[in-house]
């Protein structure tokens, strides 16, 4: 089960991101839900692919608005598939993923999807 969301919801969402929004007829979908278990096989509504930390905040409350389960992707190594809702908004962490070293502060920062090898770009 897809849920649908329309043309004018998604042309909002699109203006306020850096990222990309993918629906389920569009090129690159298939590919952004895939996780590293090929048996899950949930499609989300649509998918968020964030390339910042206002996407992150625009995706939530854009689920919000549309009473949208959320699935956050990270690596995408969850087992059970918990990054990839059915019929939810999906908050793909993928395009902001690295890890930067500050050896003399000792500080590691790593982002939301340091591991996992990131999707292709449609
Ligand atoms: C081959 C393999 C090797 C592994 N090796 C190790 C290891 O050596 N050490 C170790 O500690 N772990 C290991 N794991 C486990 C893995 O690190 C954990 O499952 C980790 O949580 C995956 O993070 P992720 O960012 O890839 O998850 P993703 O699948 O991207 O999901 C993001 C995280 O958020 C959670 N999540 C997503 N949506 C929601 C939601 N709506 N509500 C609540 N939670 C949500 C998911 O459960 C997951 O933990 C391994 C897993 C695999 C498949």
């Amino acid at each position: 089960m897809v849920t649908s969301v329309s043309t004018a919801v998604l042309g909002v969402v699109r203006d306020r991101l850096d990222g990309q929004v993918l629906l389920p007829v569009e090129d690159g979908y298939d590919q952004a839900r895939s996780v590293w278990n090929a048996m899950i096989d949930r499609r989300p509504a649509l998918i968020v692919r964030c390339a910042s930390i206002g996407d992150v905040v625009t995706a939530v409350r854009t689920a919000r608005e549309l009473d949208l389960e959320i699935g956050v992707r990270g690596g995408g190594h969850s087992v059970v598939g918990q990054a990839v809702p059915e019929a939810g908004l999906m908050i793909d962490l993928t395009p902001m993923s690295g890890v930067r070293v500050d050896p003399e502060r000792r500080i590691a920062r790593v982002r939301g999807a340091p591991c996992f090898p990131p999707a292709a770009s449609p």
